[in-house]
């Protein structure tokens, strides 16, 4: 069998019976080129969701239904080639940050993200996928980070977190409530996650771990549209969590490894977890209600709050970040399309791990830019390191006077200081 009819056959194989009933139920009404910020921000028809999935799409027809195969046999149909592929690869992975607002627009039911997730398996077992994803996957199979983390690295981070916060950084203690995953960005990028987290889970009396052999949250495989290798960096952090017996694995900030660990990773690896996973903001929306989360002081700057697509709109984490700004923030202000009709930061789905797609990314900020100049804020919160980082590359690259901050070192920075609750303490007896 030649490359190109591997390639072909990875596509044919991808076109399960939702794949099928979408392509068969599209009314093509365009309702979700404006729901994408590709195609509203360029006004290119060729960023409309559905027909980034036309090589699908013709292998569909020309497979699967009565019509095209009979086409194909009186040599009335082209096949799909893989110079068709090649050329279409940018669409797939370039403009598309699997938001999945297309998805919630369609008056047929079409899951587009699903669909576009399944024609990267396709691309990715026909050899197409950007350089750069390539590159982050192999170092998250072979180093355990996309960034090429090491432990070493983490550690020379926990030595600095310890010596910030004069608290312990727990590292593979057995049976402890929670184990703390990380991304490598948070790693690299905001030190100041680790402190904040150790900083909270002190005051809250949290006993929590990390753990060396399952670090990292991050899933390349989910990015670039590999089930297995996506399984393999699951199974490794179900392995650790395991390993150490603990009764719930915390999500970082970070959108697509809450996708894979909290909602994919189960079916993945073909099992239920013995633990529960939950979000961060999760974990801290619940020590507020137990009462466990006291904060002091309010920020008092006009902010508002970045809702990563993956957290919010696809994984349902809605509330907790406004009840969680709401103990900190006096003049905490919604973007127009706050919540689940948020628009996308441009670099999510593994589009920020692709050069390639850098300056499209950049002019779909617009998008991003409109929601803020209409607010006015001067700063901006979110749970993603990945978003943190293109909004400061966007807000860099537009010129705008942000601050741009994460959740927890927000609510870290109005922890109660042991000072003061020892002069509350003094003044109430
Ligand atoms: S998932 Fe988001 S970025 Fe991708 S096609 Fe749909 S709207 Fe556009
Ligand atoms: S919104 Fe749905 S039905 Fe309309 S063109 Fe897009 S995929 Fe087809």
């Amino acid at each position: 069998m030649t490359s190109l009819e591997n390639g072909i056959n990875a596509f044919v194989e991808q076109i399960d019976t939702p794949i099928a009933s979408f392509f068969n139920s599209c009314v093509h009404c365009g309702m979700c080129a404006d729901a994408c910020l590709f195609y509203t921000e360029t006004g290119d028809p060729k960023y409309t969701p559905i027909h980034k999935l036309e090589p699908m799409r013709r292998v569909w027809k020309r497979n699967f239904t009565f019509w095209g195969k009979l086409a194909a046999m009186l040599g009335l149909s082209k096949p799909v080639t893989d110079a068709e592929l090649e050329e279409w690869e940018p669409l797939i992975y370039d403009s598309c940050t699997l938001c999945g607002r297309c998805s919630m627009v369609c008056p047929v039911g079409n899951d587009i993200t699903y669909m576009i997730r399944k024609a990267r398996e396709g691309m990715v077992a026909a050899g197409h996928a950007p350089d750069g994803l390539k590159g982050a996957t192999v170092r998250a199979v072979e180093i355990g980070s996309p960034m090429g983390v090491t432990w070493k690295t983490v550690q020379a981070q926990i030595k600095h977190a310890e010596q910030d916060t004069g608290l312990t950084i727990p590292v593979d203690v057995e049976n402890a409530e929670y184990m703390v995953l990380m991304s490598s960005m948070e790693v690299v990028n905001f030190p100041e996650y680790m402190g904040a987290i150790a900083r909270i889970f002190d005051q809250a009396g949290v006993s929590w771990t990390l753990c060396s052999d399952a670090i990292e949250a991050t899933n390349s495989g989910i990015q670039i549209g590999s089930s297995d290798i996506a399984a393999q960096l699951v199974q490794r952090i179900v392995d650790g969590a395991e390993k150490l017996k603990v009764k719930t694995v915390i999500s970082p900030e970070c959108g697509h490894a809450y996708t894979a660990i909290r909602w994919e990773g189960a079916n993945l690896i073909g099992r239920p977890y013995s633990f529960k996973v939950l979000h961060i903001l999760e974990v801290l929306d619940e020590l507020r209600e137990q009462g466990r989360l006291q904060t002091e002081g309010m920020e008092t700057a006009k902010l508002t709050f970045h809702d990563p697509c993956q957290l919010v709109r696809r994984g349902g984490v809605v509330e907790e970040p406004r009840r969680l700004l709401n103990m900190v923030a006096s003049n905490f202000v919604e973007m127009p399309d706050a919540g689940v009709w948020n628009w996308c930061c441009g670099g999510g789905g593994g589009v920020s791990a692709n050069e390639r797609a850098d300056e499209l990314r950049l002019k779909v900020f617009s998008r991003k830019k409109a929601q803020l100049d209409a607010v006015g804020v001067e700063t901006l919160v979110t749970a993603c390191s990945n978003c943190r980082i293109m909004l400061e590359d966007g807000a860099e690259a537009n010129n705008m006077d942000l601050q741009i901050v994460g959740m927890a070192e927000t609510i870290a920075a109005h922890l109660p200081t042991k000072t003061s609750t020892t002069a509350t303490e003094e003044s109430s007896s």
